[in-house]
Formats: structure tokens, sequence, C-alpha cells
């Protein structure tokens, strides 16, 4: 089936039940006493598993996550800002490719 082989070339994370739900780059935003400006990382993103303990405070900000299922890495980016009117939390999630990615085909 062509359908099958064209699945089948597709990166794992494309076709990952958790990775496939984040795009390669996510962003929060949230903001103190403005609850309508919110956004938060979708679902899929708190499945995935710190790589390690996340308790200090420079760990719980920056951090790699990875995927349970396919391994794919993800880097976690928390940042806060204090403003008069209310401070703003961000947070980024990047994938990380694997680093042979691509190169293999060449
Ligand atoms: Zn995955």
């Amino acid at each position: 089936m062509m359908v099958e082989r064209w699945l089948m070339e597709q990166p794992v994370y494309l076709t990952c039940e958790i990775c496939s739900q984040l795009r390669d780059v996510e962003t929060s935003f949230s903001k103190y006493g403005w609850p309508d400006m919110d956004r938060s990382l979708p679902p899929a993103a708190a499945r995935l598993v710190p790589e390690g303990p996340t308790d200090s405070y420079e760990s719980e900000r920056h951090h790699f996550r990875r995927c349970p299922l396919c391994g794919t890495r993800y880097q976690y980016d928390l940042t806060y800002d204090y403003y008069v009117n209310g401070s703003e939390d961000e947070e980024t999630l990047t994938r990380i490719f694997p680093p042979d990615e691509g190169s293999q085909a060449a």
C-alpha cells in the first residue's frame, strides 16, 4: 500500500501519539490577573517526561524533556517577567531533532 509506505517514511514524531500533537515550537503565555490572555501549552506537552530533576530554580526553568513513547527530545524554557500591571510567564517547548537526521540519507 502506498499510504502505508508513505507513513513509514515519516519521522517518528509525526506519527507518535504525543509528538504529532506538538508543533516544532510550542509556546504558552500567562499574565497574572489577565486570564483572558492565557494561552497554555497543548495537553500533550504535559505527557513529556523531564530528563532530570527539576527541583532547583534553574532546572525548573530550563531543562530537557523526552517523549515516553518515541524518545523525541524537547528543550523546555520558562521565562518570567515582572510588570507593574501583572507579571508574565512564558514557556517555550522546542523539539530537538536527532543530530544524525538527514545526514544518513546523504
Ligand atoms: Zn513522541
